[in-house]
């Protein structure tokens, strides 16, 4: 081939790879997530998808992310008591429109791949870490990932929030030690609303979420 058709060809190639990646159908055929249990224990993951035209309402925080607003009176509360221990936290990431979760994945695979992942590889890696649009709970506005702030120590502010977190009804989603079952990394960041009761019991029984509702 002559070089400038090779050029070409080259081009033709970047260009279809780039249109592919952004009209690539990551919704996941995946069932709609189960309300029968309330919206406190509804489950998202992998497995079960936000329900198509699921009705939220949003509350913006000072910090500019957006949760949903029956989670804010809570998530507040535990806010000022971290404070009031010398705790600095504030929510990094909250409320995540579906299209808002699929550029977070394409922005992902993109880093691996430039990292020398081959296509499919990066694509599975990337899933490890960022959610299937339409199946992360941030979608559903009930998830944050908090970070520590003016000068706390993140490993302080892990710790503290899981060892508090469930007295204002937040649980941490994905556990070191439940892994296999949640099908995410370990993330001391995020944390997922249920409310006191479950929180409570969640935490007593050292189960993740998907265990508990099972247990129902
Ligand atoms: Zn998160």
């Amino acid at each position: 081939m002559k070089k400038k058709s090779r050029f070409l060809v080259f081009v033709l190639c970047a260009l279809m790879f780039a249109f592919v990646v952004e009209r690539t159908d990551f919704s996941s055929p995946v069932r709609s997530a189960d309300t029968s249990k309330g919206w406190k224990l509804m489950v998202v993951n992998s497995e079960y998808r936000v329900p198509k035209n699921y009705e939220l309402e949003f509350v913006t925080l000072s910090c500019g992310e957006k949760v949903e607003k029956r989670i804010y009176p809570d998530l507040q509360e535990m806010f000022d008591d971290a404070l009031s221990e010398g705790i600095d936290l504030v929510v990094r990431s909250g409320y995540r429109s579906e299209e808002e979760q699929k550029q977070l994945l394409i922005k992902k695979i993109g880093e691996l791949r430039n990292e020398g992942f081959s296509d499919n590889k990066a694509r599975t890696e990337a899933l490890r870490w960022v959610s299937m649009p339409g199946t992360s709970e941030h979608q559903l506005g009930f998830a944050i990932d908090i970070n520590a702030e003016n000068g706390t120590k993140e490993e302080r502010a892990y710790k503290w929030l899981s060892d508090n977190a469930h007295k204002y009804g937040f649980i941490l989603r994905y556990p070191s030690d439940k892994t296999d079952i949640t099908g995410i990394a370990y993330e001391p960041w995020h944390f997922r609303y249920v409310g006191k009761s479950h929180a409570k019991e969640i935490y007593n029984q050292g189960l993740c979420l998907e265990e508990y509702v099972e247990t129902l």
